[in-house]
């Protein structure tokens, strides 16, 4: 099938999930060898979940229904350009390939503006707006040294 029809897909998942006020208007969908393995719709008014954008919920719902949390060789369909957080959700699924409809600018005409964001991500982190303040380092990388000397992780 072609990008556009699982496009289209994410499309009316963006109208459904607008028509039943569950969240904004963004739908997504995650595909792999050709088949939808994960959908998801915006529910944050909905589930009272500020992460839970269209991608972030068809890559959780594709994760589940593939029982893995590597989607090496999929693509997700998104209505509207993944903001940040689900840019770097797709980043870390292993996702390799992003179709969207429509842009940032878009979604930043009817107030969802994630420009500050990728502004923010720019800065150094002391220059955010959500300044980001270090502490207690050696406490926290030793965890971190011994997960990476456990026999049984799972590395990921
Ligand atoms: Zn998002």
């Amino acid at each position: 099938m072609s990008d556009e029809v699982f496009l289209r897909r994410a499309i009316a998942l963006s109208r459904a999930g607008m028509e039943s006020n569950e969240g904004g208007p963004f739908g997504a969908v995650v595909v792999r060898d050709g088949k939808i393995i994960g959908e998801g719709w915006n529910r944050v008014v909905a589930s009272g979940d500020p992460t839970a954008h269209a991608e972030v919920t068809a890559i959780r719902n594709a994760a589940a229904a593939v029982g893995q949390f590597d989607l090496s060789g999929s693509t997700i369909y998104a209505s509207c350009e993944p903001c940040p957080m689900c840019l770097a959700a797709i980043h870390w699924a292993r996702i390799g390939r992003i179709v969207y409809a429509a842009a940032c600018s878009d979604a930043a005409s009817i107030g969802f503006d994630d420009g500050e964001i990728f502004d923010e991500l720019r800065r150094p982190p002391h220059a955010r707006r959500v300044v980001a303040e270090q502490s207690l380092q050696e406490e926290a990388a030793a965890v971190m040294h011994d997960w990476a000397a456990k026999a049984d992780r799972t590395p990921y």
